[in-house]
């Protein structure tokens, strides 16, 4: 595959499968937002220290002025419903028996946010700007994904 094609009709195509593995890496700030989940229990975020601008998750570089980030603390998993929908379909188009909540969540400490799961709640009783906080998977279940996180349910 190291030849170069110039001209668009010389193009071939061959048919059959090629077996293809790939390891997908979450890169350096995405090892420490992950690790802060599992072992933790607790978001990461990081700010650029020439602009000033906070990023969770944390990024390595600012995608404004280029600089490399620093500063990761730790924050606590809580925040407020930015947005939120209902979705009574599943990835597949099939129609879900119990509609789920999906909201992108601003959490404290931070001007970033995630989009995850709301549980513990009804549709009708949600609302833009609802306090909520994580429900981690207790921590042996937990594999260092964002799904350690369960759902985001209101604080009380
Ligand atoms: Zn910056």
């Amino acid at each position: 595959m190291l030849e170069r094609i110039t001209n668009p009709e010389e193009v071939r195509t061959w048919s059959g499968a090629v077996p293809i593995e790939h390891v997908y890496t979450v890169g350096v700030a995405g090892e420490v937002f992950f690790r802060a989940i599992k072992d933790r229990g607790r978001l990461v975020a990081c700010v650029c220290p020439d602009c000033g601008t906070d990023y969770l998750p944390p990024r390595l570089y600012c995608e404004r002025c280029f600089a490399k980030t620093a500063d990761y603390r730790d924050l606590e998993a809580r925040g407020t419903v930015h947005t939120f929908t209902v979705a009574h379909f599943d990835l597949d188009g099939r129609r879900l028996a119990t509609p789920e909540l999906y909201a992108f969540v601003r959490i404290n400490g931070s001007g970033g946010g995630i989009v995850h799961r709301l549980g513990e709640v009804a549709a009708s009783d949600v609302y833009i700007g609802m306090e909520v906080e994580a429900v981690f998977l207790p921590p042996a279940r937990r594999t260092g994904s964002i799904l350690d996180i369960a759902y985001f349910k209101p604080v009380v």
